[in-house]
């Protein structure tokens, strides 16, 4: 591990962006940005797909609950409905 700029193995702190890379100050990492923004970016971008496939999933999961609660809404209200028309031709 070494600074990306200048090679500094002292007082390195991670990209905060793709923690990949190590810089010993802002001045470096402000250096290198220019540069370091397209890898940055790419890991970036596969973590945030990665998460958004995740989210995805996750909420087709949910709608698939609710979809499931939906109809036994409705046969829950039918049933409510049937019940009240009986009632109510009493
Ligand atoms: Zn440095
Ligand atoms: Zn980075």
């Amino acid at each position: 591990m070494e600074c990306q700029t200048c090679g500094n193995r002292k007082n390195l702190r991670t990209c905060s962006g793709c923690k990949s890379t190590f810089y010993c100050s802002r001045e470096c990492q402000f250096a290198d940005w220019n540069n370091h923004l397209q890898i940055c970016r790419k890991e970036e971008l596969n973590i945030e797909r990665e998460n958004y496939e995740n989210i995805i999933k996750q909420l087709e999961e949910e709608l698939e609950v609710e979809r499931e609660n939906n109809r036994n809404m409705q046969q829950y209200i039918e049933y409510l409905e049937k019940m009240d028309m009986d009632t109510a031709s009493e």
